[in-house]
């Protein structure tokens, strides 16, 4: 397995723009997982937005103050700021006039950081329900597609992701499926890391969506 291969910037390829493309293809990954569990996900079984650990997120409002928000709501509030920011042409540009704003990489950073709370989230409470629909092949692949990214630019803090430290040493050292899987066939790992449209694997009855 070496998605490593995967997130490493190929020559002659604007490092923004493929800062940008990953995290597109993350967003709608996490997006897909989160919106086939979300009905399991609500303010009196998620009162408050934990991950593994006892970690709890608190969500910054506009003011920048700092407000415990059930996880249903701080989920809806990292999706729609994610939405709204890469539909956004001033800074994920997709017309060849338009250039990429100074503060990309710091947006980026930001939203990677977010997904990943997201993504904390799921394992520390959902999984279950996560196994019970088939979606924790695409779980893991997308925490080792962020993950690798991560490795390989730095985006988030160690203190964010130690939470899940065991997981990502288990996912190498003991998950003899997804290895494989990834080992085997890198053609069929690009395709579901870099095409939210192939989810053919997925049933349509358990996938949704919608992420309120
Ligand atoms: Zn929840």
């Amino acid at each position: 397995m070496d998605l490593r291969l995967l997130v490493d910037l190929p020559a002659g390829l604007d490092y923004n723009e493929w800062l940008a493309s990953h995290t597109m293809a993350l967003f709608d990954h996490v997006n897909l997982v989160y919106g086939s569990v979300s009905e399991f996900c609500t303010q009196s079984s998620c009162p408050d937005m934990t991950g593994p650990g006892q970690r709890t997120y608190l969500w910054f409002d506009e003011k920048g103050k700092r407000t415990k928000v059930a996880a249903p709501q701080y989920i809806d509030y990292v999706m729609t700021f994610i939405q709204k920011t890469i539909s956004d042409e001033s800074i994920f540009p997709t017309k060849y006039a338009n250039e990429f704003p100074s503060s990309f990489e710091s947006i980026v950073r930001k939203i990677v950081r977010l997904l990943f709370h997201v993504v904390a989230h799921l394992y520390a409470v959902h999984f279950k329900e996560v196994v019970m629909l088939g979606l924790h092949a695409h779980l893991n692949l997308t925490f080792a597609h962020l993950m690798a990214l991560h490795h390989r630019f730095s985006l988030i803090e160690a203190k964010e992701t130690d939470v899940l430290k065991d997981l990502e040493v288990a996912l190498k050292l003991t998950d003899e499926a997804l290895t494989n899987e990834l080992a085997n066939n890198n053609d069929k790992v690009t395709d579901v890391l870099g095409d939210s449209s192939n989810t053919a694997h997925l049933s349509e009855d358990n996938v949704c969506t919608d992420n309120k």
